[in-house]
């Protein structure tokens, strides 16, 4: 099928505007993404002829929301090769996920239980947990990390423990771009029968995930990073593993039935999605999915990689330039830092060339006292990204590095 990204670039409105008199250059799309014509569009339209609350109505403005809305459930099951629609849930985004795993699945722990995380995590994929390690004195144990940014796979074999009751890991690190061996994480952890949730934000991003194929028990991931909307995510969770879980909000659309002193509680996933869901975020969720299943998802993997490759060899020669994270087969996310300069003020000067960055810890701060910074700056590619704007990038980078001198 093949790729043409100056086409692409036609179906984003935003790529065509300035900043500070120049053209903008967005390399931030591990924050997040920006969004094509097709999300856009999708979320006005559902708002200009048929919007209405989804699942509880007869009428015919209902149905059409209500069925808008579950294919966007269809989309996502089919993105991620789910093995039922009903292992979809939609969730705020990947830290309600998290969350809502922690809080649900979390009822079952004990003190003294243990949950395997990484030091490469997203706080999102620490908090959560350290709230059941405040309330229930559940034990967190971290993997580490190598100096080229690769977990360390025998000390994760040696951290299960007969009390080990889940693993959770980021599928791609957003700091580092290390992608993690999924299959062999999730292999190892099954044959102590421990279930695996992996942070899929950055993976679905930038690869197919197949989750029947990784044997993953819970992969989460945010709408916004995906070209969609903000406001949306996903839980996908085993059937099995969602059917033994209690919800963790209450409210309509939750329940089967509910009395003045009994209640039961509908099937997942509507179990965890108590009242009204983010109907229009879903809709646009389901118009992203839709846009990126029909690209040559292949031929977009090699673009960014080989966006992230030129910047890479451009960057490197740079004096006092430190590239955090050269784990072999990472994902287009380039992290450094530079010698005598902040990550702030480093952002703020290529703002001025149009060039978008970002800087601080990425919340990973563990993951940055690893490495021993503070903060980086970090360059991330999406798909509209042009070998040009890598130029300019490392251009600008070139002359900000002179403006610190
Ligand atoms: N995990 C990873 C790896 C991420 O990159 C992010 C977003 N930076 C999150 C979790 C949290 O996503 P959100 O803020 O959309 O919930």
């Amino acid at each position: 099928m093949g790729f043409d990204v100056a086409k692409v670039r036609e179906e984003f409105p935003i790529l065509s505007r300035q900043v500070h008199g120049k053209p903008l250059v967005y390399l931030d799309s591990a924050a997040s993404c920006q969004k094509p014509w097709t999300v856009i569009e999708a979320m006005s339209r559902v708002m200009e002829s048929s919007y209405s609350n989804v699942h509880r109505g007869l009428h015919s403005l209902a149905n059409e929301t209500t069925e808008a809305y579950e294919a966007a459930r269809r989309s996502v099951a089919k993105l991620i090769h789910a093995g039922s629609v009903d292992e979809i849930v939609f969730t705020k985004g990947a830290t309600d996920a998290i969350n809502l795993v922690a809080a649900s699945f979390g009822q079952r722990l004990v003190e003294g239980d243990e949950i395997i995380l990484s030091v490469m995590e997203h706080h999102a994929n620490i908090v959560p947990w350290h709230f059941l390690r405040q309330a229930k004195g559940v034990v967190l144990k971290f993997v580490p990390v190598s100096d080229e940014g690769e977990l360390d796979m025998d000390a994760y074999r040696a951290l299960f423990s007969p009390r080990t009751r889940l693993v959770s890991l980021s599928h791609m690190s957003n700091v580092l771009g290390t992608v993690n061996p999924a299959a062999e994480i999730v292999a190892i952890a099954h044959a102590h029968s421990v279930p695996v949730l992996l942070d899929g934000c950055q993976s679905i991003v930038h690869e197919i995930v197949d989750v029947q194929a990784l044997d993953v028990d819970f992969y989460v991931f945010s709408g916004h990073k995906l070209y969609g909307p903000t406001g949306i995510g996903v839980l996908y969770g085993k059937a099995e593993m969602l059917a033994t879980m209690p919800p963790y909000q209450g409210g309509g659309e939750m329940i089967a039935s509910v009395a003045l002193d009994t209640i039961t509680y509908a099937d997942p996933p509507h179990r965890f999605e108590a009242g009204t869901p983010a109907i229009i975020e879903t809709i646009g969720l389901g118009a992203a999915v839709d846009w990126l299943m029909a690209q040559d998802r292949d031929a977009i993997a090699a673009h960014e990689h080989a966006l992230y490759e030129r910047a890479y060899e451009a960057v490197r020669g740079i004096n006092g330039l430190r590239v955090i994270g050269t784990a072999p087969g990472k994902g287009a996310v380039l992290s450094f830092t530079i010698d005598g300069v902040h990550a702030h003020d480093l952002a703020q000067i290529l703002d001025r060339y149009g060039v978008a960055v970002r800087a601080g810890t990425h919340c990973a701060e563990p993951l940055m006292t690893r490495f021993g910074v503070t903060s980086s700056a970090r360059a991330s590619f999406g798909l509209y990204n042009t070998v040009e704007e890598v130029d300019l990038f490392v251009d600008a980078l070139i002359r900000a590095q002179t403006f610190f001198a």
